[in-house]
């Protein structure tokens, strides 16, 4: 099997992956800040995270993996106050919705879901041991990180410290590299702000400290991978490095894996462009579940991706066209015997889509090798070629991509129903129709009327009625 490589971050290079408990990797993944619904840029890292898991697990590993949910922070306080309810209340229902539509896009839960307002003494002794150690230093009530005390500030992100000043301060959890200070890890109370009572005084944390905090509880030490947007990298994963390294003298993480933008239409998400999506107003707008699963999944994590109509269209028809060939594969009255050819191609697939994962999960290259498979094998069909002994094998491949990208079972309908989008949602489009009659048309060509049959069926369920013409052709109408 081919060595796995990751792209790391910290050292600027591409990797052996090889975790430090041989057979167990321990993973850290940022999670959601549950102020508001999650959108698809959020969800293409995520969706890199459950491929990631997947495929080492694949590999034989055993997972361990936590993910926060950050509870509180600047934006929940401000938004929880305008509601006069409290924090814990405000976010319950977008944690909710959060592993809802985790559930949606297939994305197997970690081993550990955890909730920043549940570990605040652990981040009250975290920031104890940086005190006694000399990190810190307190003022108005506020305790600072001394990043000067740090030397190797800045390892993870590159950023130059000499333009920046010892001692000036930064109080909000998100800034820019230009605004690099020491930063917050325990924020007094403002009037009407929600605090707790705790040794170190009242008081609610800054972002950065969960994360160490809640990690290094769980997973020990130092991990194997930790991962998130590349948006993360400065300031919250350069200061999660800095509280962990300075309190514990040992390296935090080992492999620091980041995935790339999410742009809609060429355009990086923003409110100001208006752009951005919730997941589930794509499905409202017709999308499945596996679709936005296997379009999020389709490029590798370290490029940008472009969403667009055209992208969903045809990660749409690319999962109809590998269900298909399975119900095909399954429904097709095979000669007996098995094709020696077809087995050195099934061979030589399923070695070739391990190897793209293995080569920093290149989905696209893992994906060519799957798609390459099932246009040999439907071309076999075809020819009357592929035998019987040709079925299992090949299924067997498709299981192992399954295991990895998760989109071949049918089940988008129930999905959107859990989510409370009804039949609407699932309206089915005419680039899709015009599809599936083209590859009914082609089946009966070939006799195969098994397969015309169950697409004709198909879009009968999804309100297609399809009128066969005298001279041979046909035409479709929503019902
Ligand atoms: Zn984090």
């Amino acid at each position: 099997m081919a060595e796995i490589l990751f792209h790391n971050t910290l050292t600027g290079r591409t990797e052996p992956f090889v975790p430090l408990v041989p057979d167990e990797v321990k993973i850290y993944t940022c999670g959601p800040t549950v102020y508001d619904f999650a959108h698809i840029g959020n969800f293409r890292t995520f969706v890199f995270q459950d491929v990631l898991r997947r495929f080492l697990r694949a590999r034989g590993f055993r997972i361990n993996q936590v993910m926060n949910l950050t509870d509180v922070d600047d934006r929940i306080i401000e938004r929880a106050a305008a509601a006069a309810i409290g924090i814990r209340e405000y976010t319950e229902k977008y944690i909710q919705a959060f592993l809802d539509d985790r559930r949606a896009l297939n994305l197997e839960p970690p081993e550990h879901i955890v909730r920043a307002t549940d570990h605040i003494g652990d981040m009250v002794r975290l920031i104890q041991i940086l005190a006694e150690k000399g990190f810190t230093y307190t003022s108005e009530g506020s305790i600072y990180f001394r990043i000067a005390k740090f030397p190797a500030y800045g390892k993870l992100s590159r950023i130059n410290m000499s333009g920046i000043q010892a001692g000036t301060r930064v109080d909000v959890d998100r800034y820019d590299k230009a605004d690099a200070r020491d930063f917050a890890l325990w924020k007094a109370p403002k009037p009407g702000e929600h605090f707790w009572e705790t040794p170190i005084g009242p008081g609610r944390p800054g972002w950065h400290i969960e994360c160490s905090a809640m990690a290094m509880k769980y997973l020990g030490q130092t991990l194997d991978i930790h991962s998130g947007g590349v948006d993360l990298t400065f300031p919250h994963h350069e200061n999660e490095i800095a509280q962990s390294e300075a309190a514990t003298g040992k390296q935090f993480v080992r492999y620091w894996l980041h995935s790339e933008h999410l742009l809609v239409d060429h355009e990086k998400m923003s409110k100001s462009v208006g752009n951005i999506a919730t997941l589930r107003e794509l499905f409202a707008q017709g999308a499945k579940p596996s679709t936005v699963r296997f379009l999020l999944a389709s490029v590798p994590y370290r490029r940008q991706l472009n969403f667009t109509e055209e992208s969903v269209q045809g990660a749409a028809s690319s999962v109809e066209r590998l269900r298909n060939f399975v119900a095909r594969l399954r429904a097709e009255k095979l000669p007996p015997g098995a094709d020696e050819g077809m087995a050195a191609r099934v061979a030589k697939a399923s070695e070739d889509f391990d190897a793209a994962l293995a080569d920093d999960l290149n989905t696209a290259q893992a994906l060519a090798a799957i798609f390459d498979l099932v246009r040999d094998a439907n071309t076999a069909m075809d020819r009357g070629e592929f035998r019987q002994g040709d079925a299992a094998p090949v299924l067997g491949a498709l299981e192992r991509f399954d295991a990895i990208f998760a989109v071949l079972t049918d089940d988008d309908a129930a999905k959107l129903r859990a989510l409370g989008i009804g039949a609407a949602g699932a309206v089915v489009t005419e680039a899709e129709i015009e599809a599936l009659v083209a590859e009914r048309q082609s089946a009966r060509k070939r006799r195969d009327f098994q397969a015309s049959d169950r697409i004709r069926n198909e879009l009968s369920e999804r309100g297609i009625i399809l009128e066969d013409t005298r001279d041979g052709g046909v035409r479709w109408k929503r019902k």
